[in-house]
């Protein structure tokens, strides 16, 4: 989709370090680290939100999230990690590209997420 910021890294236009791929999804670092290591999942095809993914789809999220997360955690020797997902600007989405925040905590680190 024409002036999709994820699209364009999607598809090469913007390059961008992956960190895990499959078919459907693939991962990369937010450009704006909340906590270290944060790490968005985003879906190679253009869908707006999470109600827009086909429902065959799910396995192929849920590889690219567990991969990642483990990487991760074992990047960051994080003890757990925060899965978010905004859907719709109303809950604060600001990409219109559907994508899952992977946040990385530490025991007893001062991180705002508590969901
Ligand atoms: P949202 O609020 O839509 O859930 O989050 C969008 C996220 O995309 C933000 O955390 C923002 O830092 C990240 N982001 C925006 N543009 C880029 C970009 O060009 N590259 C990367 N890696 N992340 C981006
Ligand atoms: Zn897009």
């Amino acid at each position: 989709m024409e002036d999709c910021i994820f699209c364009k890294i999607a598809n090469g236009e913007i390059p961008c370090g992956r960190i895990y791929e499959n078919e459907s999804f693939f991962s990369v670092p937010d450009k704006n680290q909340k906590v270290p290591g944060h790490s968005l999942i985003i879906s190679k095809r253009h869908f707006k939100t999470t109600l827009d993914l086909p429902t065959t789809s799910g396995k192929e999220l849920l590889d690219c999230i567990k991969k990642t997360a483990m990487k991760i955690i074992k990047k960051q020797k994080a003890h757990g990690f925060n899965l978010v997902n905004n859907n719709f600007p109303a809950a604060g989405q600001i990409v219109q590209h559907v994508h899952y925040h992977i946040l990385p905590r530490k025991k007893g680190d001062k991180s705002p997420f508590v969901y």
